[in-house]
This record gives C-alpha cells, structure tokens and sequence, in this order.
C-alpha cells in the first residue's frame, strides 16, 4: 500500500516535532515516522532547555543582550569550524523560533535565571545569564494515550529547580504531590509534550516503531522513504490509541526531512568519523546515524563530522525504559568545592569546572610520548562536604551516596579501590588543596570563569572562586569512574539556513531537509550555552518544515561553498 503526504518527517525529537509543526501550520499534510516505539527521542531525556541570545524572557526581564551579541559570542569561539551565514541564522532566528512556538503550542518560554553562557568571559558573552530558558510545565494528562508513549521518566521539576540549573532538586512536598497529580512535567518530556500536542491538533500522522530506512528518488529528487519492515506493532494514527495499524513499504512524499539525531550508538560511524574515543553515549539508542547513511546515498555534501555536544558521563545501574544503558551527565557534581578529577595515573588533568562540552577535549589529548588517551578513563573523587552541602550525582544535600559509587576512610583507601596509585592520588589532593584554601588554581584556573562558580555559587558566593574551590578533605571520601560520553554527534548532510540538504557540488539536493543533530551543525565545535543543541533543533526544524512546502521541487541553493 502506498501513501502520499506533502511532508514526511522521519525522527520525533524537537527538531521532528517542530518540522512537522511548522509544515502543518503552512496547511501541508505531513507525517512523522518514529523508529523508536517511545517518541521524543534524546529530546525527551533532556533538560528541555533552549539557548537563545536576545530572546524575549530575557528582554522582559530587562537583560541586555541582542542577536549581534550573541553571534560575536559564537564566532570567538569558532577555531575557523563554524560557517558564520549559518551561525548568523541561528541568532537571528532565535526569537522568531520562540514566537513559532508560543503561537502555535501551549508551551511558554521563561527564563532560567542566572545560567551564565559556557566561556561567558568571551566577547558578547553572557556571565550572568540571559540566554537560556526552558518551558514552563505542562500537563501530559491532556495527551491522553499518547502520554504514556514518551520516551524518558516522569519529573515534575524545572530545569531552574534541579540542581544542574541552580536549584535544590527537592521540592516542598505538598508542591510535589500536586504536580504529581496533575501529571505537570517540564525538561525534555514537557517540550516534547507540547510539540507532541500541537501536531496532534494540526492532525499530523503519528507513527511509532517505522523507521525510514532509504530514500527514494525521482530524476535527482526526493519523492518518499522506504521504511523498515518490523512497522506495524505499537503503531498509533493521529487521533486514536489504536495499535497495530498497517503500514506501507513505501511512504511518498513532496519533501523528506530528516531528523533521524546523530550517529552515535553506531559504533563503525563513530570510529570512522568522531575525533577521539567515546565510551557511552547517553541519548536515545535508535540514533544510529540512519539518516546520515540516507543523505550519504543520495549523494549529499557532509559536514562537521568529527563533532559531537562532548560530555563526561557516569555509568549508572540499570536499563533505561527506551533500552539505553542508565547514565548520568557529569556535570555539576565536577564543579563543587570539595571534589577534584584525576584521570588513570592519579594527577587532575583539566578545570574540572569547565562546561562539559570543553571538558570533553580533554578526554581526546593524546599523549605524544606515550601514545595513549591518559585521561581515559577518569574519576571524580569528592568528600563527604560536598555531599552534606550539596548533594551529589543527581541527590539534594546530605541525600544517601548511592551503593554503587565507591567509598573508603581515607584517599589512599579510596584510591586503591578504584585501581589508582594511592601515594600519587594524595600528593594530586595535597597540592589542589594547598591552593584552594588560597583560592587559586595555578595548574588550570579553575574558578576563574563565572561559568566555574555557578554550580556551587547558588549556595555560596558566585563572585569568588571559593565556590568551586575547596579542599578535599572531610572522610569519607567517594569515587566514581567518569566516561568519554556525549549528548549527540553534530556532523552530517550540510545545510543552508532553511535545512536544505546541499549535494557535494553545494546545491540543493530537491525534495530533501534536515534539521537537529543529523545535519551539520551551524556551531562547530561550539556548544554556546545551556540549551544550544535544542535551539539548533528547533530553529532548523521550524525553517526546513516551512521550506519544505513552499519550495518548488526545482529549487537550487544559493549557497555554493
Ligand atoms: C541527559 C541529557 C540532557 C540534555 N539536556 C539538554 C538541554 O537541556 N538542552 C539542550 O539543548 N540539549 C540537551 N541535551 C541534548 C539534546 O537532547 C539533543 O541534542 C537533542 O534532543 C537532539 O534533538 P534531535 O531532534 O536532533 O534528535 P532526537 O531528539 O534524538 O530525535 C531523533 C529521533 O529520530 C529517531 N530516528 C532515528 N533513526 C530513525 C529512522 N531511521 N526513522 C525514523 N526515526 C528515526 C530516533 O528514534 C529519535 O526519536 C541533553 C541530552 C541528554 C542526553
């Protein structure tokens, strides 16, 4: 059986989600077709939130800030990797995204105060905030069946209540419980919640478990997608709970846009393309670089390849719902005063503080003499002060360690069981707490960014490096091996401004977008701030959904590089 759509949109993440939205909202008849049998992909594992230079939250609560601003922020940081007509889209586009969105979802954008840019010392940089904002919650009850069919688990909080955004994690119960109730979520499951709906109402066709497998083609154009033969089970139509519903092989459409996330739970892409090891990814485990593999046959130009949004992770327990392996992103727990990093030789090797996408570089330094990756693996060690004043690895203050993370009396003890030279790791603890008692860092400068004294400055003072810095030495200690991880690779098919996939001559592939983490990223190796990944996703897929149905099917791009 075949079926025509004007738009077919593989992948359910933000940037799925909103392509399908916005073609929708341009009167198309659009489909999305999910791989996964959960929606939202890595978008509903995530934190939800959006970084945006000179949105509207921000203005409104008389911030000065501008797209102009943010864009000297991103090119300072480019290292000659970010292409500046895409970078310039990316801002200027940025506040036009949130008034897509607010006009068309029941989601509504706030800000999450005080959240500093990543190198927020950088020109046009942001140290006290302004950029990211996150949705405010919404009510999933009003799914209906579909809200059991996001991906990820059920939080209440915000991304300002956690303690990656600032807050405590802990709720005042009575709040907790009414929220629970009403089935209010915000983070990644609200947003996808609130795009979910709004194509939902627009009557976008929904499918689960029916990956898009390859492109077809008509005289150079896109014309349609072969999709995977195990469709059919769990599936579900627009409007209806039903399961089951037959599919075709064949899916044809105007225009295709790809938004498939990144390539990283396929390990040969990974080590044909990423710049340095990677040892668990944490996003949605369907993203196998289906859609790279796509564009690469229908002869696109790739871009960005070797980058990802780079984070340190902690391994966790456990089988997430989506069948990814249970992980944390270690982020705030490195940034505390009474914890340090060491990597295999028992020496720290980097500002611990650093945002995790930088502190990813330093998992990937070889080592010349020696020809190894020292810093793989690596441990966050911290003691029982950071734990009684701020809780650690996902935990309020003084919240129990959890059982798996290892413990001793003293930092030799510690270091033994976790395999490390014992007389090496208390020199690395020796010297880091000389210096931080004096609030300096001499070997990395840890502290010196206002980025380094958000975490713990929430509670302490931001203005002196005594948030970040502070001896290692109230027993008992904790240690826990850290991974090479990301949230999402970010090479892929380039794109113009409007996600138009471009063939290796630089012209328009017809009838073929892309948007979010399959593209080429309009970043670099830059990650600009709390929620720049998700902004990518949104502003593409908001453009390319649009593209797609006002572009006649000859259109070739202006853009040649
Ligand atoms: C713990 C965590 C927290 C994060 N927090 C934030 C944050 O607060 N802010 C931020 O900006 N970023 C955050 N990120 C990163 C962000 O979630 C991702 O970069 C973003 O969600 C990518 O969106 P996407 O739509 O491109 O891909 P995804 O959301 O991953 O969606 C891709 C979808 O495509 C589907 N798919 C794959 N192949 C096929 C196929 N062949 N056919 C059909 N469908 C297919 C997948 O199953 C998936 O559902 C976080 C990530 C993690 C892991």
């Amino acid at each position: 059986m075949q079926q025509t759509y004007d738009v077919l949109v593989l992948g359910s993440g933000a940037a799925g989600l909103t392509a399908a939205l916005s073609a929708a909202v341009e009167g198309a008849r659009v489909v999305v077709l999910e791989k996964a049998d959960l929606l939202g992909g890595t978008t509903a594992l995530s934190g939800g939130t959006v970084w945006i230079p000179g949105n509207q939250p921000a203005r409104a609560a008389g911030i000065a800030d501008s797209c102009e601003s943010g864009l000297r922020y991103l090119l300072s940081l480019s290292h000659g990797l970010i292409l500046p007509e895409l970078a310039e889209a990316l801002v200027q586009r940025g506040p036009r995204y949130i008034d897509f969105i607010h006009e068309h979802t029941e989601l509504r954008f706030q800000l999450v105060e005080g959240y500093p840019d990543y190198h927020p010392e950088r020109p046009g940089g942001l140290p006290r905030g302004g950029r990211s904002i996150e949705v405010g919650l919404m009510d999933l009850a009003d799914l209906g069946p579909w809200a059991d069919r996001i991906a990820g688990v059920p939080s209440h909080l915000l991304i300002r209540e956690t303690p990656l955004g600032g807050g405590t994690g802990v709720l005042p119960a009575p709040l907790l419980a009414e929220r629970s109730r009403a089935g209010a979520e915000g983070l990644g499951r609200g947003l996808v919640a609130g795009l979910l709906a709004a194509c939902l109402r627009r009557g976008v066709e929904i499918r689960t478990s029916t990956p898009g497998r390859r492109l077809l083609t008509d005289d150079g154009a896109v014309v349609g997608v072969e999709i995977g033969t195990d469709a059919g089970a769990g599936t579900v139509s627009a409007g209806s709970a039903s399961t089951g519903t037959p599919v075709a092989d064949v899916v044809l459409a105007r225009s295709v846009v790809l938004a498939t996330g990144g390539f990283e739970y396929d390990p040969v892409l990974v080590r044909d393309f990423l710049r340095g090891p990677v040892t668990r990814p944490l996003g949605a485990p369907t993203n196998t670089g289906d859609g790279l593999r796509m564009a690469m046959r229908v002869g696109a130009r790739l871009g960005n390849m070797r980058e990802a949004w780079w984070a340190p992770a902690v391994s966790v327990p456990g089988v997430r719902r989506d069948g990814g392996a249970n992980g944390l992103l270690a982020s705030r727990d490195r940034a505390l005063p009474g914890s340090i990093m060491v990597n295999g030789h028992g020496r720290r090797f980097a500002n611990e503080a650093a945002n995790y996408n930088a502190f990813g570089g330093a998992f990937h330094q070889l080592d010349a003499a020696r020809f190894e990756y020292p810093n793989l693996p690596a441990y966050l060690v911290f003691d029982q002060s950071v734990v009684d004043r701020f809780g650690v690895l996902g935990g309020g203050p003084g919240a129990p360690v959890p059982a798996w993370v290892a413990r001793a009396d003293s930092l030799g003890a510690l270091a033994a069981a976790l395999g490390l030279p014992a007389g090496q790791v208390e020199a690395t603890a020796a010297a880091f707490n000389a210096h931080a008692r004096a609030g300096t860092d001499p070997d990395f400068g840890r502290g010196e960014s206002a980025f380094d004294r958000f975490p713990g400055g929430r509670t302490l003072d931001p203005d002196t490096p005594s948030s970040t810095l502070g001896p290692v030495e109230t027993a008992p200690f904790y240690g826990v091996r850290v991974e090479s991880s990301l949230l999402g690779t970010k090479g892929g098919p380039r794109t113009d401004p409007d996600g138009r996939v471009l063939d290796v001559d630089g012209d328009a592939i017809p009838g073929l977008y892309a948007a979010g983490n399959v593209m080429a990223s309009p970043t670099g190796m830059v990650y600009g701030g709390a929620g720049a990944t998700l902004a990518v996703a949104g502003i593409w897929g908001m453009s390319a959904g649009r593209a797609a149905v006002h572009d006649p099917k000859s259109a070739t791009s202006q853009e040649r590089r």
